[in-house]
């Protein structure tokens, strides 16, 4: 199996930071499978399509343009809650499966993150990430992450819906979020990033060894994302 590095966990686990500071480390190209997803939702709200209608969502997930996949406009908070409903039927997961899979062939390696990378896109991946923390975590930080960006947020309404997100994602009967078997498991509740990313970083290396001398275009001191 090609260097694949499969960073799992809940929304707002800190899963996106750590996956794109590793991937920076190592050289390796980073997919955020959040963004496909994000990308089906956003088309779904854009063209007014039935987020029920199966057909339809999983014809707007296989005729995706990857190059929408950097729209400033996915990130918005109505885009996340209509993508963990789209996320839930088994033929959008379908259409998205093999994007992904063709992504963890990248060379030098891969550092993929989501909800289901270490249990059906690339169970064989050398190295698996789960990251979590508790919700109530969870939801100061996104609070914090709003209101820094400008955006009028209560943390009681953010707590609310990701324990919603968390619910969907968890009890939905394709691709569940759950951690493999096999996955390491990294709770940031009462770490900091340095400290969370330092940890993920001794497992990987564990796994897969340290990045070759250069491999990077940063190191980790230097990042600062
Ligand atoms: O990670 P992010 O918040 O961007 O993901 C948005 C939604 O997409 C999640 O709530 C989840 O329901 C879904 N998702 C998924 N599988 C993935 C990545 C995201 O079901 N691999």
């Amino acid at each position: 199996m090609n260097k694949v590095v499969a960073v799992d966990g809940p929304a707002a686990s800190g899963k996106g930071t750590l996956a794109r500071r590793l991937a920076r480390h190592y050289g390796f190209a980073h997919l955020d499978s959040g963004r496909l997803y994000r990308a089906v939702a956003l088309r779904v709200i854009r063209e007014d399509l039935d987020p029920t209608d199966e057909i339809v969502c999983s014809q707007a997930a296989a005729t995706l343009d990857p190059a929408g996949l950097d729209d400033p406009a996915l990130r918005t908070e109505a885009v996340g809650r209509m993508a963990s409903r789209v996320s839930a039927l088994p033929g959008v997961r379908r259409e998205l499966l093999d994007f992904q899979r063709r992504f963890a062939t990248r060379q030098p390696g891969a550092v993929i993150d989501g909800r289901d990378i270490g249990t059906v896109i690339c169970p064989d991946a050398p190295a698996k990430l789960f990251v979590t923390a508790t919700v109530e975590e969870r939801a100061r930080r996104r609070h914090k992450e709003l209101l820094d960006q400008g955006e009028a947020a209560i943390y009681a309404a953010v707590l609310k819906d990701l324990a919603e997100r968390d619910a969907r994602d968890t009890s939905r009967a394709t691709s569940p979020l759950i951690r493999a078997a096999d996955a390491f498991l990294l709770d940031t509740t009462s770490m900091d990033v340095e400290a969370a990313f330092a940890a993920a970083l001794a497992y990987v290396e564990s796994r897969i060894g340290p990045a070759p001398a250069g491999a990077g275009l940063e190191t980790a001191a230097r990042d600062t994302q």
